[in-house]
């Protein structure tokens, strides 16, 4: 089973992908916290990837491409992953293709979380994020029970650097001109899955449970 997680930063694809994951048995890989790690960790890829992170532009698809196969091809990926922040552009999306199709199979659905601009902004600027688990809160929307302390795990919350007004407006920026363009792509192709990403985290899950393919996605 192979789910492309697909939306705005901020749309709530984090939140969403850790559920899910957990609920359909699924890998969870998010190319955002490959790279925090490997910058954290201060390995040559977090080497690579940082100048364009701090400007909220897209690592080259050379960096990113070859680092997701590397991953996708562990065996811990044979039974199904959810895709969270990649393909961003088609050059990755084909790529992923090819890679896949080598060893016989295909992305069989691409959730497409649909959230409107000025929401978006507003949900960047009061985001937390747990250091350990990455579930993402808001200071308003979502917050934790206990300040600064996430709810699943007891992991200390923090905010991300790129979650500031210019560079998430600079994100937004390029998800616009090189991300949406494969709501076209994968919609052309009949996987695309439109889920409106507005209400509660618990509504959204519900929303995408109830539109996946019946029979195909096994939950616990
Ligand atoms: P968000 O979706 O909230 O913007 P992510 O955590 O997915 O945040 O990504 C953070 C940053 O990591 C991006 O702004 C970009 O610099 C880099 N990045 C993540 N995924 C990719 C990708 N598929 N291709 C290129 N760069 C990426
Ligand atoms: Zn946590």
């Amino acid at each position: 089973m192979y789910i492309i997680l697909l939306g705005a930063p901020g749309a709530g694809k984090g939140t969403q992908a850790v559920t899910l994951a957990q609920n359909l048995k699924l890998v969870h890989i998010a190319t955002g916290d490959l790279f925090r790690q490997a910058l954290e960790q201060g390995t040559v890829l977090g080497e690579k990837a940082r100048s364009y992170m701090e400007k909220g532009m897209l690592v080259p698809d050379e960096v990113t491409i070859q680092m997701v196969l590397e991953r996708i091809s562990a065996p811990d990926c044979q039974s199904g992953i959810m895709l969270d922040g990649f393909p961003r552009n088609l050059e990755q999306a084909r790529a992923l293709d090819d890679a896949l199709d080598k060893q016989g199979e295909a992305i069989d659905t691409v959730v497409y979380i649909k959230v409107p601009e000025e929401e978006l902004l507003k949900r960047l600027s009061g985001r937390w994020i747990c250091r350990n688990c990455q579930t993402p809160y808001h200071a308003v929307d979502s917050p934790p029970r206990v300040a600064g302390k996430c709810d699943r795990c007891g992991g200390e919350l923090y905010q991300r650097t790129d979650d500031n007004v210019e560079t998430v407006k600079k994100r937004l920026d390029v998800y616009f001109t090189e991300t949406a363009p494969l709501i076209n792509h994968y919609s052309r192709v009949g996987k695309l899955l439109e889920i409106d990403g507005k209400g509660s985290v618990d509504t959204v899950s519900q929303r995408i449970l109830d539109a996946l393919p019946d029979g195909k996605f096994v939950t616990r």
